[in-house]
C-alpha cells in the first residue's frame, strides 16, 4: 500500500461507516474534527485498521450505549486523532499489559489480542508517532500522534 497524502477525516468516516452497525443506535457518535488539518502522508489502509480497531474497543468497552468521541487536532509539526469512550475504562491492574500481544479481557472467540498490539506497531513502528492511553472510569481516550512531514517507514 503506498505511501501518501490523504485527508485523515475522509479516513475516519469511512470508519465509522463502515462500522456503523456495530457502533449502533445506543452509542452517540460525536465528531470534533478541526477542518483546517493538512493532508498527512500516512499508509491509509493501515492507519484504517488503527481506527478500526480503537473504535471497535471503545464500543465493546461500553456495551452498546455511550458516547464516542472522535477528535482530530494539530499540535505543532503532529497530527493528533484522539478516540474517547464513555466505557467502565481500564482497571489499573491491567493498563501496562493492553499492548501486549494475546492480551484480552474479551470471552474466548470475541477477542484476539492483538489489536492494540498491531495498532502499536502500525503508529510507531510505520509512522514513527505515538500511541498512548488515559483512563478513568466513564473517560478513555486513545490518541494517535502522526507527524505530519513524511517520514516514509
Ligand atoms: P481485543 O480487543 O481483542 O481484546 P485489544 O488489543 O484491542 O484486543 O485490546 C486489549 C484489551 O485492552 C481489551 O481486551 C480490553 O481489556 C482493553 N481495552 C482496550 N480498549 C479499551 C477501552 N476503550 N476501554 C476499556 N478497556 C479497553
Ligand atoms: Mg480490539
Amino acid at each position: 500500500a503506498p505511501f501518501r497524502p490523504v485527508d485523515v477525516h475522509e479516513l475516519l468516516d469511512s470508519t465509522l461507516l463502515m462500522l456503523g452497525r456495530k457502533i449502533g443506535d445506543g452509542v452517540t457518535v460525536v465528531k470534533d474534527y478541526d477542518h483546517d488539518l493538512p493532508e498527512v502522508p500516512v499508509y491509509a489502509a493501515e492507519l484504517n485498521q488503527v481506527w478500526t480497531n480503537l473504535i471497535d474497543n471503545a464500543v465493546d468497552a461500553m456495551g452498546g450505549a455511550g458516547t464516542l468521541t472522535v477528535r482530530t487536532a494539530r499540535e505543532n509539526d503532529r497530527l493528533l486523532v484522539e478516540i474517547r469512550d464513555t466505557g467502565p475504562g481500564i482497571p489499573a491492574e491491567i493498563k501496562g499489559r493492553i499492548f501486549e500481544p494475546f492480551f484480552t479481557t474479551k470471552p474466548v472467540g470475541s477477542g484476539t489480542g492483538l489489536g492494540l498490539d498491531i495498532s502499536w506497531r502500525i503508529v510507531v513502528n510505520k509512522h514513527h508517532g505515538d500511541l498512548s492511553v488515559e483512563s478513568v472510569p466513564g473517560d478513555t481516550r486513545f490518541r494517535v500522534r502522526i507527524p505530519l512531514t513524511a517520514q516514509e517507514a
